[in-house]
């Protein structure tokens, strides 16, 4: 994670704005594949003054954060930053075909991958050609 972050003194406290550059790593929603995704999320946030909140100012508003005056505790708008940016379910390719639900191959890797299933009605007659040809 790459942070490029400009802080900017202003009366209530301190505003934060910049990118956060990184590399996400997650799981297929499909194939469980490894997906890496580049992710490049702006960041925004305000860390209030603790007493400066108490000035009749809005409440539960997004992107403010408390600050003890002393340390901005970034992990947790550069979190939101990057939950924001990244997809709900990724996949390792939007025609991730997915997994085989009869063996668990991954379909990706085998196109062509396919079960024969017979109807057991026909397995007495398959049977019956097998011994034909051999
Ligand atoms: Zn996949
Ligand atoms: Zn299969």
């Amino acid at each position: 994670m790459r942070l490029d972050l400009s802080l900017e003194s202003v009366q209530e406290g301190i505003w934060v704005s910049g990118t956060v550059n990184g590399t996400a790593i997650g799981e297929c929603g499909r194939c469980l594949d490894e997906v890496r995704q580049e992710i490049a999320a702006p960041v925004q946030g305000l860390f209030e003054y603790p007493d400066s909140r108490a000035a009749g100012e809005e409440e539960g508003s997004e992107d403010v954060f408390e600050f003890d005056g002393e340390n901005l505790e970034l992990e947790e708008v550069v979190r939101d930053a990057v939950v924001t940016s990244l997809p709900f379910t990724p996949l390792c390719d939007p025609d991730c075909p997915g997994l085989c639900d009869q063996c668990g191959a991954r379909l990706a890797d085998d196109p062509d991958h396919a079960h024969e299933v017979l109807d057991p009605r026909w397995a007495a007659l398959q049977s019956f050609t097998d011994e034909k040809e051999s």
